[in-house]
């Protein structure tokens, strides 16, 4: 379809272009010196020993579970409230993800108090996730994960540039899985980035990216060694040059790109204000967003159905994050839980995301605050008519 106003639009210009190009005229286009750059320029931007750069946003979450120590028998708490990577990476490894509600219907990320409640004597690691680009109440989770002796790990799909009390998100936790998704702050089409302090763990996720091998075929190339020994049972989770070069460009527009998101957000909010029947979520934010959606609740008896195709009728695109994990069909024969998230299950129902991307016009702003007024107003008449 093609929208007057889309959820999400990329901002590619000549420097991405050029970037690429440049690798192809290269004649080397697997992992290699510029992802050597990318990841080096990125652990610089968030301020991490380490920056692993990998696959996806999922690789990334899976390698980051393994290196934990996650395996059968073992649980892991999770947000329910998330995009379904966030559990199926605990899932791989053969331990149990367990679903913590979220914190409320306008701060949607992860309740600590809910964390608390779901530890077990088998729990090995805590995942959060800083929904839509609104860091978590870190400050809690940690201590719950150090009373505990919990890994943490932060599923920082959503913030590259946010941050929290002047540390970077992504590196509160012992690791920080990013996503370089087409639709994510920044992207390289599909790709991820590992953040960790630790040297043995940054060793160990660099083998397990490229098979357990204890050389990778750019040392070859240089002639640093002509054969190699199998460490561990890896995977192919490495990335390309083309990619890295995308991310590079991308990462050098992060603060310029997030603060056009900020800018949006807050119009967003205060046009919002003005309407009965739906609220901007995240109201009263910590730290430092990155932006990354503009999610908002509409009031109970309001149909989401009715209003989402009012929308997509006057050519708007919405969406909803997340419909829970614990209630899709796999997870529900899987973990056998389908109910027990009374926060996540009312905002999985209510939930509506406003298209928020960069480069979004002064028109297609206007466009979507009108759009959501008469669809609400129309909403309404038709209720009182209904004496409902
Ligand atoms: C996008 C996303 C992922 C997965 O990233 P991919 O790069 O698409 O594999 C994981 N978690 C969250 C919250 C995401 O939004």
């Amino acid at each position: 379809m093609d929208w007057e106003v889309p959820l999400f639009d990329l901002e590619l210009t000549e420097s991405e272009r050029a970037a690429v190009l440049a690798v192809i005229d290269s004649g080397w286009l697997t992992a290699g010196p510029k992802t050597a750059e990318f990841e080096e320029a990125f652990a610089a931007k968030v301020g991490s020993t380490h920056a692993i750069a990998v696959s996806s946003g999922t690789a990334a979450l899976h390698l980051s579970c393994l290196v934990a120590g996650l395996g059968r028998g073992d649980e892991a708490v999770v947000p329910s409230l998330s995009f379904v990577a966030t559990a199926n990476a605990v899932l791989y490894t053969g331990a149990r993800p367990v679903f913590a509600d979220t914190a409320g219907n306008n701060d949607l990320t992860i309740s600590a108090r809910d964390i608390a409640r779901r530890i077990t004597g088998r729990t090995k690691a805590i995942i959060v996730m800083h929904y839509g680009g609104y860091p978590c109440d870190m400050e809690s989770v940690q201590a719950l994960a150090d009373r505990h002796g919990l890994v943490l790990i932060e599923d920082a799909a959503h913030v590259p540039g946010g941050s929290l009390g002047g540390r970077m998100l992504g590196t509160f936790g012992h690791f920080g899985a990013f996503s370089f998704f087409s639709n994510k702050n920044i992207t390289t089409g599909e790709g991820g980035m590992i953040v960790t302090d630790d040297d043995e763990a940054a060793g160990l996720l660099r083998r397990l990216r490229s098979h357990g091998m204890t050389q990778a075929t750019w040392d070859r190339h240089r002639g640093h060694a002509f054969s190699y020994d199998v460490l561990d049972l890896g995977f192919n989770y490495r990335t390309s040059e083309m990619a890295a070069a995308l991310g590079l460009a991308q990462l050098a527009r992060l603060e310029e790109f997030n603060s056009a998101r900020e800018r949006l957000t807050r119009r967003y909010r205060e046009a919002l204000a003005r309407l009965d029947g739906i609220e901007a979520c995240f109201l009263t934010p910590r730290g430092t967003p990155a932006y990354h959606i503009m999610p908002a609740m509409l009031d109970e008896g309001i149909s989401r159905e009715t209003f989402m195709s009012k929308m997509r009728e006057a050519s708007v695109q919405t969406s909803i994050h997340y419909p829970p994990i614990h209630e899709f069909s796999y997870y529900r024969s899987a973990l056998g839980q389908t109910t027990g998230l009374p926060v996540t299950e009312d905002v999985g129902a209510r939930e509506v995301t406003l298209p928020l991307f960069p480069s979004m016009t002064d028109s297609q702003f206007t466009k979507v605050v009108e759009t959501i007024a008469r669809v609400l107003d129309a909403g309404r008449a038709s209720r009182e008519e209904r004496g409902a």
